[in-house]
């Protein structure tokens, strides 16, 4: 009996040697960040630390359902999301808990995370203008609240404002002009619609390239995305909002500790490895988007773009503003 109990102590011993991945508490992640996106990443983060990571991949609205229906018996430790909006959304409900870390903070500019300690942002895309090299000199253009002026009726595209991503920028437009003067630059670039709103960033920059319009707003890894297919697309991107205090409209994919974590340690240390400079080139990288962590360039690709002063102001704005956000719009005729 004695013995057995031995040689039993003895085997959980070797493995737990043996095969760090064994002893180590797994950490479960749901994810809206795709398969292809985030795999190379948890594969690299098991070899690393030994812990193992189980996931699941849906869209956004579908994850936060799922967490909010299963409570406090969710698998799951992490959440990560993408949009400031959908991360803002997701703490609201109750489905993230506040962690403080001293790696997070160093690693995440202040703007770019929730002031709570909720979710942080760990990859950065500029939502901001593009413009037809063909139709338009850089020089004609200046800021997103400039297209809705009258010089560019029947020459702006943009895509539809059920986007998150539009909700976001105009939520930001709220937090920087006020909502009277925000407003007023949504109807103006309504007015100034070539076209109807599109389904999409790609069909939007598509109809430009093929001469339906010549300025509109997108995030900027779509163009990364249609410039690796079409080298000689007539596009480029514009950096709007330049001056002290104001900048480009930035967001983020981020990651929060869920709230009611089995794994809140594991789950904390996650995301901190997810924000340091190895796996910020990958997390950002493959997507075509900036790293968060200022200590990190990023892609070859990105640099040709050019720099660009970000709007300073924190991006959970973003999520407080967004009902306003969508009203606004609504009322401005913006479909
Ligand atoms: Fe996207």
């Amino acid at each position: 009996m004695r013995e057995t109990y031995r040689k039993c102590l003895g085997l959980v011993a070797g493995l737990f040697l043996l095969t760090p991945a064994f002893a180590a508490d797994e950490v479960v992640v749901y994810s809206s960040r795709t398969e292809e996106l985030i795999k190379p990443l948890f594969d690299l983060y098991t070899k690393e630390s030994g812990v193992p990571i189980r996931y699941v991949t849906d869209s956004g609205g579908p994850l936060l359902a799922r967490l909010k229906a299963e409570g406090a018996n969710t698998p799951a430790d992490v959440l990560i999301t993408v949009d400031a909006g959908n991360l803002w959304q997701a703490a609201e409900s109750g489905l993230l808990q506040p962690v403080s870390s001293d790696v997070l903070d160093a690693n995440v500019p202040a703007h770019l995370r929730d002031p709570q300690g909720q979710w942080y942002g760990l990859s950065l895309r500029a939502r901001t203008i593009v413009y037809s090299t063909a139709r338009v000199s850089p020089d004609e253009l200046s800021s997103y609240e400039d297209l809705a002026d009258v010089r560019w009726k029947g020459r702006v595209c943009l895509r539809s404002s059920k986007s998150v991503y539009n909700q976001s920028l105009v939520a930001m437009m709220i937090a920087r002009l006020g909502p009277e003067r925000a407003a007023d630059v949504v109807k103006g670039w309504v007015n100034n619609l070539a076209t109807a709103p599109f389904a999409n960033d790609t069909r939007l920059m598509e109809a430009m390239a093929a001469g339906q319009c010549d300025v509109g707003i997108v995030n900027s890894y779509y163009f990364g995305r249609l410039q690796k297919e079409r080298a000689d697309v007539p596009l480029a991107l514009f950096w709007p909002n330049q001056g002290e205090g104001d900048g480009v409209h930035v967001n983020v994919a981020g990651a929060g500790v869920t709230r009611h974590a089995g794994n809140v340690d594991g789950a904390l240390k996650l995301i901190e490895w997810l924000s340091a400079p190895e796996a910020q080139r990958m997390f950002a990288g493959r997507n075509m988007e900036y790293p968060v962590n200022p200590e990190v360039d990023p892609n070859a690709e990105l640099v040709q773009w050019g720099s660009f002063r970000q709007d300073p102001r924190n991006i959970a704005d973003a999520g407080r503003l967004q009902a306003q956000a969508v009203m606004l719009m609504d009322r401005a005729g913006y479909r």
